[in-house]
């Protein structure tokens, strides 16, 4: 059997074979006391707005290691979404095939090459259960969470898809990430159109992000203007920062657009039909949003609803 630091080696070597662009590992347990108090405290606030998946399974949430029986550690991945060629209104990490399908595959391919070295069981996820993802990437080392909430990667940026791989086997661990680098700047809050992001903390119903995807319904009256040309998503608070002048654009086969969005103007935009929809976002992040909200969404860009 190989000993943990080779296997460590091993395990970091696979995720970049596979096309990760980062794997830092973490030992599993409780989130601190801190990072659960912020979560059960937001929820209270309602701040998650109709998210309600968040205020379930919170005993998880902070504690991973009831996901998956005897998880020792949790490995986790970053694999970089910038795109190459910018599509007008569509936030980046949606432009290509589904991340969570792309982020998994390749997760469930590192588990079965860590299982060809040593037996071991585990669980793969992506955004998709309750884990604090950027709590864990900062336990493994990957990065700070910057004022904008997303995990930023010293000389990469923030634009990273997370997944992790909690497994039942000790490894070595990285050493957490403890500076944080956005010193007294202040741009992401400064640029926010809704002030969804404040000093104070995030306000997910004031988010464009949330309500042109998970809002469903009327979006308020004001927001037309607030949104610019983004009508799924916003990526403002990235766009912003001085760190993802480090982004490069990905080379992800999954991750890149298809030829008939890139392909997409303004004016086809607002006559898409419900087809064309299909034909563009089938297996995309896109399909989360619905025809319909899609259409609330560019109809109110375009000030005409
Ligand atoms: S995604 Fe847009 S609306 Fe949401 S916090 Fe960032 S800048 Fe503000
Ligand atoms: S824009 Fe500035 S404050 Fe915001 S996350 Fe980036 S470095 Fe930090």
């Amino acid at each position: 059997m190989m000993e943990k630091k080779g296997l460590v080696q091993y395990i970091k070597a696979e995720a970049t074979r596979l096309g990760f662009d980062l794997c830092g590992i973490a030992k599993a347990g409780a989130v601190s006391e801190e990072s659960a108090g912020y979560c059960k405290e937001w929820v209270k606030q309602g701040k998650n707005g109709t998210m309600q998946y968040l205020e379930r399974n919170f005993d998880k949430r902070c504690n991973p290691t009831l996901l998956v029986e005897g998880c020792k550690s949790i490995i986790v991945v970053a694999m970089n979404y910038f795109p190459t060629n910018e599509i007008e209104g569509i936030s980046h990490y949606a432009q290509g095939t589904d991340y969570h399908k792309a982020v998994k595959d390749r997760l469930f391919m590192l588990l079965e090459s860590i299982n060809g070295k040593i037996p071991c069981h585990g669980r793969a996820f992506c955004d998709s259960a309750p884990v604090l993802e950027r709590y864990w990437a900062v336990q493994a080392g990957l990065g700070w969470i910057g004022r904008n909430h997303q995990l930023i990667i010293p000389n990469k940026g923030s634009y990273f898809f997370l997944g992790e791989l909690l497994v039942d086997i000790e490894l070595e661990y990285d050493t957490p990430f403890t500076a944080n680098h956005c010193g007294n700047c202040n741009k992401c809050i400064e640029k926010c159109p809704t002030s969804a992001l404040r000093r104070e903390g995030f306000d997910a119903r004031k988010c464009l992000s949330y309500l042109t995807i998970e809002h469903r319904g009327e979006l308020p009256e004001d927001i037309g203007e607030k949104m610019g040309n983004c009508f799924y998503g916003c990526d403002r608070c990235q766009t912003e920062c001085p760190h993802n002048r480090f982004a490069t654009p990905n080379c992800t086969p999954e991750l890149l657009p298809k030829p008939e969005l890139l392909q997409m103007t303004k004016k086809r935009w607002h006559s898409l039909t419900k087809e064309e929809y299909d034909i563009l976002f089938k297996k995309s992040a896109v399909e989360r949003c619905g025809y319909e909200q899609l259409m609330r969404n560019i109809y109110k860009v375009k000030g005409e609803k």
